[in-house]
């Protein structure tokens, strides 16, 4: 039998395909259990906006014509909440999307990228996809100034001549720590012009006004800097698939080139354009994931668990042991978590914040299991 991986490039002969948190359908049909609760994919447990809701319903109309493949009206509304002109905006179908365009458009096998270990599962993935190198840079160790976060000193240090792109994430996932401004603006300026600097503000939503850190406000300063954001984290709409990168218009224009005529969907731009301006049910997902991520806290310490400081809708916990066993309890008690063993963190799960309901159900399984 012909071995048809060996016909793949390189880079993906090696990778390992990305895990997802188990779906809520397939515990059910494994375990023949009911009330699941899902705090695997860092969604929001409050569902979506209504005005979102709403949008999605009129669009539903105009299915059978093609989405306006330019996202017009969507990128008007991002253009104002940004302040930035539209031909800076690349659409995406997720911003899972726009990443991996990113990597489609700047790197060949020659070339390589840098990313810290712990981050975001997709930028090695984008990378190696492509056959270019891909630097993965120590993380932080646990006694440091930022537990398991990015070593920007040191991913700096490991920049080259054929380095094209460097992935931050701010807040990171799965660890959830954040760069403060001095060190990330200052990071930024270091970078020489021809290596474009990606920051990932999918969780940004989920800092509050007096300690958010917003690459985007620095897009003019820098012209090598990318920062992409996600309708599917406190925006409620993560099945849509629907995210964007902000960026000076050159590089905007290159990602335009290669995005698929028509990647984000009618509904999802409908629902995204709605969603921007539905400020009430972005507070609300806000205080309810400070609520739950308290509980979550609590409980940890009540249990002598540590913790990763989180600055996102979800909390990275050390068990102390390897978490597998610990996983299978909480799925039996209708619990589904992340394991990040394939974050090279095994004695770790990462559990979403749900509503403070859920966090309260999560502490009692979690004190039966682990108290
Ligand atoms: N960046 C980070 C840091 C993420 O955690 C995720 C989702 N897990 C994404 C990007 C991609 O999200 P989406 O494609 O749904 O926008």
């Amino acid at each position: 039998m012909f071995d048809y991986k060996t016909l793949a490039v390189k880079g993906v002969q090696k990778l390992s395909p990305y895990i997802p948190g188990k779906p809520i359908s397939e515990l059910e049909r494994e375990m023949g259990i009911s009330n699941i609760i899902k705090l695997a994919s860092n969604e929001n447990p409050l569902g979506s906006s209504p005005k979102a809701i709403e949008a999605m319903q009129k669009a539903i109309g105009d299915i059978e014509l093609y989405p306006d493949g330019n996202g017009f009206e969507l990128k008007k509304a991002l253009s104002a909440k940004h302040n930035i002109s539209m031909d800076g905006i690349t659409l995406g179908n997720g911003s899972n999307d726009v990443l991996v365009l990113l990597a489609e458009a700047f790197l060949t096998p020659e070339l390589n990228a840098v990313y810290s270990q712990y981050c975001f599962a997709v930028y090695p993935l984008a990378i190696q996809a492509v056959g270019a190198t891909h630097k993965q840079i120590p993380a932080k160790s646990w006694d440091s100034d930022s537990p398991l976060g990015h070593d920007l000193d040191v991913m700096y240090d490991a920049i080259d001549e054929n380095t094209r792109l460097v992935f931050i994430a701010n807040p990171n996932n799965p660890t959830g720590n954040h760069l403060s401004e001095s060190v990330l603006k200052n990071f930024i300026a270091k970078v020489p012009e021809n290596v474009i600097v990606v920051v990932d503000e999918a969780y940004l939503e989920y800092s509050s006004d007096d300690e958010v850190v917003d690459a985007s406000l620095w897009l003019s300063e820098f012209k090598n800097l990318v920062v992409t954001r996600t309708f599917s984290k406190a925006y409620g709409l993560a099945g849509l698939r629907v995210g964007y990168a902000l960026s000076n218009p050159d590089i905007a224009n290159v990602l335009n080139r290669i995005r698929e005529p028509f990647n984000v969907n009618s509904l999802a731009l409908a629902a995204a354009q709605a969603a921007i301006d539905d400020k009430d049910f972005l507070q609300k997902s806000l205080v309810e994931n400070r609520k739950g991520m308290h509980i979550l806290e609590q409980t940890c310490q009540k249990l002598d668990l540590r913790f990763v400081p989180s600055k996102g809708n979800f909390l990275l916990i050390d068990f102390a042991q390897e978490s597998s066993g610990i996983y299978m309890e909480l799925l039996k008690r209708g619990i589904i978590t992340r394991p990040v063993g394939n974050y090279g963190l095994p004695n770790y799960l990462r559990i979403t914040i749900g509503t403070q309901a859920q966090m309260q159900r999560l502490d009692k399984a979690m004190e039966e299991v682990c108290g």
